[in-house]
């Protein structure tokens, strides 16, 4: 059976040792956060997690989402969990203390996050969708607006949404064609139909907020002409109390793959009553401001599905026996072996580890970086790391999703047939995962984003704030022979990326399908020389030994981290070769050729 255990000393030591949060120590809700403290957090978190989201994995996904005259019901269970996950404040660690959230950073919001979502990932849904709708009216909206909605949504009294797809409508929205007429006190009557909006109905709050990107008569064609509208359920009446239904109706929920008990809706809005959130036609300014975190989240999303299949890839292989080991029998008082003696089943369960343990230090460390862009005390540094924050997003999202994947249809294989199976749990991560790559940006557009928006960017700026560190981190290490397994494998990749990063920025002016084509690879050659960088300094702090983990712990860390650098960092090297092979083989067929 699948299980849930929690990576608390994993997620300990990256919080309390590996990142540095010097330079957020003016912030006055940070400042609390002692190491004793966040310890209590996680403890709890994956206490909550364990007993209350985790039995309800399984049921949920087998008992999915029902809708029923324009009402979705969740999964049993779901009801109770919200509110007790809601009332203990788990749904708003980041927000604002003005309207009732507790002002604490990402990077412990985020540790949090992953073990939520690997407890129960469609329900993570719920409550993560409403801090993305929370973060777009704190930042964009008018002051009425957020005293009168943000208060209930950050308790877990009303919930959010994100409505954008429309049927003819998901990569490219400038197609969108729901639209908003002005009216006279100022609000607009929107009307459109939205498809696969996550939460977009359910019976886990009293009413619920959405934020649905539409078009004003006359606007300019395409993204240019694009606004951002709140529109709740159900109106507010003058003292903020629930007033009339504001006519929207879901008209269905998908069957789909995985995250079954997340309620994926069809939604239709008639003259509904909208409010305007930031300017006229600039809504995908609004949008884009808020995705760094939530694309951030994505990621966590990969991570923490990554995490849930390893545990149990690690239990069962060390449970079941099959086969003798090759090198001689290893457990000689029974019938056979258990799997975990077999090279071939470490090659799995290693490659799950150090992908697993190397996401979480990277997205442990953006986390950071979101933290000091929002509130470190020196604007040059608040800059700098929205830049690299900006470059890294996408590498985040999609190359931890892309992991989430392969680490968790690796878990299946490490069970054999039996992976297969459904009452065995683990296929359920896989089919959970998939979307991951999917949705939020699919992974393509990411690898596009990268290449065609983040590198260009300020004539290469945001790329050297990622390049000049690992640069200098080779430099100071170079001569260092304890750490040359992690230097030297660190360095050549590294000037992979920097050949790779020239290819692109040559060939690309020229043809830009050699960009379009290179993209994916590309990504993932970054997302892997940041992954090294991260265990590369890991390596660093297991060898000083100088914090409170223990000598094993340190020991794993090196290990782990060889593993990383000798058997899965060298797809740097065929990544680099298939980027310069460039488009010419891709593009060769005429569509009708295919
Ligand atoms: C379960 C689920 C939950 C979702 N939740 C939400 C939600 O809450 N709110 C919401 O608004 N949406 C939501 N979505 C929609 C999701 O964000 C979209 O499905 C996604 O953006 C992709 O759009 P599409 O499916 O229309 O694919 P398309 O845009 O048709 O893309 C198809 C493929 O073509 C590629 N592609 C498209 N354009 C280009 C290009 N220019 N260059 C290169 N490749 C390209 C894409 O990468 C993709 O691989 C959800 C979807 C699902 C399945």
């Amino acid at each position: 059976m699948a299980l849930f255990k929690a990576p608390l000393e994993d997620i300990k030591y990256l919080t309390n040792e590996f990142i540095d949060t010097s330079k957020l120590s003016d912030v006055p809700t940070f400042s609390d956060m002692t190491p004793d403290l966040t310890d209590a957090i996680y403890d709890e978190a994956a206490n909550i997690t364990a007993n209350l989201l985790f039995p309800l994995n399984r049921t949920g996904d087998e008992q999915g989402c029902t809708l029923i005259d324009g009402a979705v019901t969740t999964p049993d269970g779901f009801k109770e969990a919200y509110k007790e996950m809601t009332s203990g404040g788990w749904g708003s660690f980041t927000c604002d203390p003005e309207f009732g959230g507790q002002g604490l950073p990402h990077y412990i919001a985020n540790s949090v996050d992953e073990m939520v979502v690997s407890g129960n990932i469609s329900f993570s849904i719920y409550m993560g969708l409403t801090i993305g709708a929370y973060n777009a009216i704190h930042k964009f909206g008018a002051e009425e607006l957020k005293q009168q909605y943000l208060p209930n949504m950050v308790s877990g009294k009303w919930s959010g949404t994100m409505c954008l797809t429309e049927p003819q409508c998901g990569t490219d929205l400038g197609l969108i064609r729901s639209n908003a007429i002005p009216q006279e006190d100022g609000s607009y009557q929107i009307t459109g139909s939205k498809i696969f909006i996550s939460a977009g109905e359910h019976d886990l709050t009293e009413n619920i907020i959405h934020l649905v990107l539409a078009r004003t008569p006359g606007a300019p064609e395409g993204i240019k002409g694009i606004s951002l509208f709140l529109v709740p359920k159900i109106n507010l009446n003058k003292d903020g109390s629930l007033g009339s239904d504001n006519n929207v109706v879901c008209s269905g929920i998908e069957h789909k793959m995985g995250i079954k008990a997340s309620a994926t809706c069809a939604m239709e809005f008639e003259n509904s009553t909208g409010y305007l959130i930031g300017d006229l036609n600039k809504g995908m300014k609004a949008m884009f401001v808020m995705m760094n975190s939530a694309r951030i989240h994505v990621g966590i999303q990969g991570l923490a599905l990554a995490h849930a299949s390893y545990s149990s890839a690690v239990d069962y292989a060390k449970e079941r026996l099959q086969g003798r080991s090759i090198t001689g029998t290893k457990q000689p008082d029974k019938p056979a072996d258990s799997l975990i003696v077999h090279p071939d089943i470490r090659r799995m369960l290693m490659t799950m580890k150090s992908y697993t343990e190397g996401s979480r230090a990277l997205s442990t460390w953006l986390s950071l970086q979101l933290d000091i862009s929002h509130h470190a005390s020196d604007k040059h540094v608040r800059k700098e790391a929205d830049e690299l924050i900006s470059l890294l997003t996408p590498v985040l999202k999609a190359f931890l999703t892309d992991i989430g994947e392969e680490v968790t249809s690796l878990g299946i294989q490490v069970y054999g047939g039996h992976g297969y199976i459904r009452e065995n749990g683990v296929e359920q991560y896989l089919r959970d995962a998939r979307i991951c790559q999917l949705y939020e940006g699919a992974n393509g557009i990411q690898a596009l984003d990268l290449v065609g928006r983040k590198l260009p960017t300020h004539l290469g700026r945001s790329l050297r704030h990622f390049f000049h560190p690992v640069s200098n981190f080779i430099e100071k290490n170079q001569s260092n022979p304890e750490l040359a397994p992690f230097v030297l494998p660190l360095a050549k990749s590294f000037g992979r990326l920097q050949n790779a990063t020239l290819f692109i920025a040559q060939k690309g002016l020229s043809n830009p399908d050699e960009a379009g084509a290179a993209s994916t690879d590309y990504l993932r050659l970054m997302g892997l020389v940041a992954m090294a960088y991260m265990w590369a300094q890991m390596a660093e702090q297991a060898h000083a030994k100088t914090g409170n983990m223990t000598e094993t712990f340190y020991n794993n860390k090196i290990k782990t981290g060889l593993f990383f650098m000798q058997k899965v960092l060298p797809q740097t090297s065929s990544l680099l070769s298939t980027i310069m092979a460039g488009s010419t083989s891709l593009m060769a067929l005429d569509a009708d050729q295919f």
